[in-house]
């Protein structure tokens, strides 16, 4: 199964959103069998995360927007869950404070890079400086409309430097958002999520749209690619979501590092495990057995 071949979306795509179907389940049905799949993806990522901390010389960046109640929380909640907090660092941008207001917007994201070794996951990210900046006119267009090629200019250099960055739009229709902000009034336990603001942004649905469509063409770059998740099945998105992270770590394939001892596997893994098994089981650094990293 090729997710993340199905939706890439390709450098400069003249796409329009309407084009994107986000009931789309690409032939997948929900069920035990489509549940099961997703436990797999997350076991996997989950060994793969290890296997890319012990490497310690690359980084993942997961980077999720989407329109408001698109699913941001929830793909957190449902796909990270397996990962070894010691590894991952979720990091959520809110309405920048002031000390990040006085700096250039890209501040405050390049704090929040992963370091080699770890995943990083972005709810929202640098993006909102040409999302809810360009929708709201919070900057001039001549500063907003500079910042798709200093994005780009950015996600390069992480790229150069060892961080594997995917970015996922989590699409959802205009009546499903209407569905769960209604679900989200009624429950007691989600009020907290919403506020009047929501309602307001709702309205401008249609300059988001455009906005999106401008990221997506502008920035969609072979290092740093964006996907179009249909998300209006929650379901259908933690696979696909799930499915494209692993994909995306079995091609960069991260290998266990070799041990720091000179001449580990000819001469010393035979006396130590001599002295293993011969001693009391206690790991010492003899004369004839001095560790030293190069
Ligand atoms: P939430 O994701 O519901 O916690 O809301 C965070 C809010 O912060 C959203 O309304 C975003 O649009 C807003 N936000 C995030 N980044 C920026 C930014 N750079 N400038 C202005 N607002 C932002
Ligand atoms: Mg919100």
């Amino acid at each position: 199964m090729k997710l993340y071949k199905q939706f890439i979306v390709s450098p400069h795509a003249h796409l329009h959103l309407s084009q994107f179907d986000p009931d789309d389940t690409a032939g997948f049905n929900k069920g035990d069998k489509t549940h099961a799949h997703l436990e797999k993806n997350i076991e996997h990522m989950s060994d793969l995360q290890y296997r890319l901390y012990a490497e310690g010389r690359r980084a993942i960046l997961i980077i999720l927007q989407g329109m408001d109640a698109s699913g941001k929380d929830g793909t957190v909640r449902h796909v990270m869950t397996g990962l070894n907090p010691q590894g991952c660092r979720v990091t959520s941008f809110k309405v920048p404070s002031d000390e990040e207001a006085r700096h250039d917007f890209l501040w405050r994201v390049h704090k929040a890079v992963p370091a080699h070794g770890e995943i990083g996951i972005f709810n929202r990210s640098q993006y909102e400086d040409v999302l809810v900046v360009r929708v709201h006119e919070l900057a001039p267009k001549s500063i907003w409309s500079a910042r798709y090629d200093e994005i780009n200019t950015f996600e390069n250099l992480l790229h150069k430097n060892g961080v594997t960055i995917l970015k996922f739009f989590l699409h959802i229709s205009k009546e499903e958002q209407k569905e769960r902000l209604e679900a989200r009034l009624k429950d007691s336990t989600r009020n907290w999520k919403i506020s009047p603001a929501d309602l307001k942004e709702r309205e401008r649905w249609g300059d988001y749209v455009k906005a999106y469509e401008a990221v997506l063409k502008k920035c969609s770059t072979p290092m740093a690619p964006w996907f179009v998740i249909p998300s209006n099945k929650k379901w259908f998105r933690n696979l696909a979501v799930s499915q494209i992270i692993v994909e995306a770590l079995e091609r960069m394939n991260p290998k266990f590092p070799k041990p720091a001892f000179d001449g580990f596997e000819e001469e010393r893994r035979p006396r130590l495990e001599q002295f293993l098994i011969g001693g009391n089981g206690c790991l010492r650094v003899g004369n004839n057995l001095a560790i030293h990293r190069d």
